[in-house]
């Protein structure tokens, strides 16, 4: 079975890790470092977006989809501006013209200087689409994907089903929803660990799994925080970014240096 979905799924013991260690002690240095990290990761806190842009796509959930959509290739604070910058350059946020647009008008005023994204086709393509999709099975408000209780599992295959939306977005996608925007999604083990590059070198590493492959590092996930396993991808991605770099890692500086089984050789190759 695939392990990237999100049923709930028998979580085995990393039997085949070398050292031995205890699960809590690793979850309580994480969360230990998790709180030195604050919001330093946090894209709707701190000053990576500016106020007008951050408030739109925290407050218009139609903005916070296309801002996620945009999430790629892009720094994440281009990627959160765009859903602001685009209403200021289309002097409306109205799904009926953005879905009833030509994809070459959207896409020039996307690329119009300072382009608001590295692909403006692209984005223009998944955004049309994504008006589309919010109008006929939506109601036309994104926040009917995740309203009346829906499950992390559903939540996560209906993002997927936007273009330009993976399963790892799907996954970043929900866990913003939880951590960030305060929605209540209760089956939180069902929301995974994100499959990025800082935390596939962490994992290959750290002995936390032996394959590069989205499945073993989200059941990797799964093993370390059955409940939660999306909670540690700040921290991990703060690790990965700061400490744990492709060449010339910071062990003695790591959380996860008394459990992690030093596998420097892996991972020099996953890097952005
Ligand atoms: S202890 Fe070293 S190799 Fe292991 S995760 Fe931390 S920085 Fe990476």
């Amino acid at each position: 079975m695939v392990a990237t979905r999100t049923e709930v799924q028998e979580v085995q013991p990393i039997s085949s890790h070398k050292n031995n260690y205890d699960l809590n002690f690793m979850r309580q240095k994480i969360f230990a470092y998790e709180k030195t990290i604050k919001d330093d990761f946090n894209i709707f806190k701190g000053d990576l977006l500016e106020r007008e842009a951050c408030s739109f796509v925290t407050s218009n959930m139609n903005a916070f989809l296309f801002g996620l959509i945009s999430d790629s290739s892009v720094k994440a604070e281009i990627a959160w501006s765009l859903p602001y910058r685009l209403k200021e350059r289309l002097h409306h946020f109205d799904l009926n013209k953005i879905a009833n647009m030509d994809i070459d008008e959207l896409t020039g005023i996307i690329k119009e200087k300072p382009a608001l994204h590295r692909y403006p086709l692209n984005i223009a393509k998944y955004l049309k689409a994504a008006a589309e999709l919010l109008i006929s099975k939506y109601e036309s408000n994104a926040s009917n994907i995740w309203a009346n209780g829906a499950s992390a599992a559903e939540i996560v295959s209906r993002l997927e089903e936007f273009k330009g939306i993976s399963h790892k977005k799907a996954a970043l996608g929900s866990l913003l929803l939880v951590r960030d925007l305060g929605i209540d999604i209760k089956d939180k083990e069902n929301i995974n660990i994100a499959y990025d590059i800082h935390i596939r070198r962490i994992c290959l590493r750290a002995g936390f799994c032996s394959q590069d492959t989205i499945e073993d590092v989200t059941m990797a996930g799964k093993r370390l925080l059955p409940e939660f396993p999306g909670r540690l991808t700040s921290s991990f991605w703060a690790i990965g970014r700061d400490i744990c770099r492709p060449t010339n890692p910071l062990c003695s500086e790591c959380p996860l240096d008394d459990v992690c089984e030093h596998n420097l050789s892996l991972g020099e190759d996953i890097h952005a």
